[in-house]
Parts: C-alpha cells; structure tokens; sequence
C-alpha cells in the first residue's frame, strides 16, 4: 500500500467492524463537506458505550473560521450537548489525520482514542509531520491509531483536489483566450489525470 494511501498495512487487525462503520460515517460526513467546496474530511465522536455525542464537517471556509476543522466541530457539538469540556472515555473516528490544533484540543477534551483514515504528510500531528501524541511528557495520553478506511479516504481527498485543480485550470485557460473563442478546448474532463 503506497504512504498516500494512509502508509499503514491493510491487514491491520487493530480495528473492529464498529470501528469501520464509524469511519463509514466520517466518509459520508467528509462528502458533505467536500459538496460544500470544503476540503472533505468528516470526523464522529463516539461515547464508550456506543452513543453518537457529535458529529462534525470542514467548514472553515464557509465559517470564516480557521478552527473549524471536522473534529473541532464535532468536539464542540458533544462537548455543549454534555454540558462538559472533557470527554473521558470517547474515541474520534476522524478520515484524515488531525493537525496539531486538533490534536490539541483532543488532548484537552481528554478523549481516550482517536481513530484515523489517510495520512497527512503536509499538516499531520501523529507523525505525518509531528508526532504530539508520541510526546511522553504530556500530562494525558490519548490513543492515536491510523490508517483505518485509508485508501477510501485518501480517495475521497485526491478526487476533490483532481477536481478543483480541472475547474482552475478551465477558469484559467477562459480567461487567457478570453469570451467569443471558438470551441476546441481541449476538454481535461476525460484522460487527464490531476
Ligand atoms: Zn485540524
């Protein structure tokens, strides 16, 4: 399995079929977001006994709002709906790794596992660029675990990116032959990779 496709075995036996149907839900969420002109990643809070305590999407470019990433969103719904700044006990399932802001407020909230789908090698925090959760110092350790549904969430992440860069590169050849061209663009829908 290639690094972009999360870097972690398929064969992991770490993750049960609850698990992989919370990650189900995050992909869905992750879609959402990514029908919005967010980058799609979706992220589920999960109580130990089972229970949804939130649910979140990317949103920050709707918000104005450099926070909101799909986990910060989720932590914030379940946090108000408990009426409680810790979530002792609850795993995020989450389709890219979180970021260092994330990662930070997961920390905070206390949670007791996250769970991951693709790597991130640009902004990742549990070890795509950093390692936070492997900093033995820190006063709270939270379970990291990645790789779960990798290659469906990197898929979801390239096919919005392939698909943003085809909408620039249209936009951008409109513009420089400018309105009244003659048709025969060539047409980058079909063949042209990303
Ligand atoms: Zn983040």
């Amino acid at each position: 399995m290639a690094v972009e496709d999360g870097g972690v075995a398929a064969t992991s036996v770490r993750f049960s079929a609850a698990d992989e149907g919370w990650m189900q839900r995050a992909l869905a969420l992750a879609a959402l977001a990514g029908e919005q002109g967010e980058v799609p990643v979706g992220a589920v809070l999960v109580a130990a006994d089972g229970r949804v305590l939130g649910e979140g999407s990317n949103r920050p470019i709707a918000s104005s709002d450099p926070t909101q990433h799909a986990e910060i969103v989720a932590l914030r719904a379940a946090c108000a709906a408990a009426g409680n700044y810790r979530l002792p006990g609850a795993t995020l399932y989450v389709t890219l790794e979180p970021c260092v802001m994330c990662m930070g407020a997961m920390l905070h909230a206390r949670l007791a596992r996250v769970v991951y789908g693709a790597a991130d090698p640009k902004t990742g925090a549990c070890g795509g660029v950093i390692d936070v959760p492997a900093e033995p110092s820190l006063n709270h350790q939270t379970r990291v675990e990645g790789g779960l549904l990798a290659a469906a969430c990197g898929q979801c992440l390239r096919e919005f990116f392939r698909a943003r860069r085809r909408a620039a590169r249209r936009a951008a050849a409109a513009a420089l032959v400018g309105p009244g061209t003659p048709a025969g663009l060539p047409d980058e829908g079909a063949g042209s990779g990303g």
